[in-house]
């Protein structure tokens, strides 16, 4: 079932957004050479405790977790792609960092990500997380009123294989309200013209990842939780909750 979202609904998903953007702002300003995973997730939960709002990631428990997700943030590096738990690693020049963040205000959630490199860039990195956010471009171009949710697929797939690059299969974006995970599921590959129709008042996750060595496949590290490239090549995961209105497409996460 999708719940429809009134505007004053979504302006009130606004306001969780920007705890969202303002956090993944500040956890990717902090992110620097030397710096521990478990730091910036502390860096983000400040941004949470100040805004009032608490985290649909703490403690969350999907089918395929072993246990209940540890911290606020996710934080995926190089070969992870998404899910990363944050632990006492510390970051090193050149690393290719994934962080996504949700927030929950006022009874509604925002849930959002970006890639970037600490320290000193290779330009495949850079190229592989342009693509990310080039296909959540392309993504949310096709969030419009009277297309269906395969048209948003089909952009963001189009891109990805465009550059050569892998998309982990089974994984991609959701519906998004009360709860972070809603229906509809939203994939990163699909056919144009085929889906669910989009109306004014849906509110989606929008969520492409990206692998540089062209493969779809992944497993998760013993951790249970962190999914990594099966062939150790590099991730990058970029991600706006979007609320598909008459007006357009309207970012809620926008930073
Ligand atoms: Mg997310
Ligand atoms: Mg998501």
């Amino acid at each position: 079932m999708v719940e429809l979202k009134t505007d004053a609904s979504i302006d009130a998903m606004y306001e969780a957004g920007q705890v969202v953007a303002g956090a993944l702002t500040a956890a990717q300003k902090a992110a620097d050479v030397g710096v521990s995973l478990l730091e910036l997730d502390e860096v983000a939960h400040d941004v949470l405790r100040e805004a009032g709002a608490t985290s649909p990631f703490l403690g969350y428990r999907p089918s395929f977790a072993p246990t209940p997700f540890p911290a606020v943030l996710c934080v995926s590096v190089n070969d992870a792609i998404v899910h990363g738990v944050p632990d006492r690693y510390r970051l090193r020049d050149g690393d290719l960092v994934s962080i996504d963040f949700g927030a929950e205000l006022g009874g509604w959630v925002g849930d959002s990500a970006l890639s970037f490199v600490v320290g000193t860039p290779r330009e495949a990195d850079l190229r592989l997380i342009e693509t990310a956010e080039r296909a959540l471009a392309a993504g949310i171009e096709a969030a419009v009123v009277g297309n269906r949710i395969g048209d948003i697929a089909h952009a963001i797939g189009t891109v990805c294989r465009a550059a050569g690059y892998g998309i982990p299969d089974g994984f991609g974006g959701h519906g998004i309200g009360r709860r972070m995970h809603e229906d509809p599921s939203v994939p990163n590959e699909g056919r144009p013209g085929r889906g669910m129709r989009l109306r004014h008042g849906m509110a989606l996750a929008i969520e492409p990842m990206v692998v540089a060595g062209g493969t779809d496949f992944f497993h998760a590290a013993p951790d249970g939780w962190t999914l990594k490239t099966d062939d150790g090549s590099r991730a990058a995961h970029a991600e706006h909750t979007v609320a598909i209105t008459d007006a357009g497409p309207r970012i809620l996460t926008a930073r």
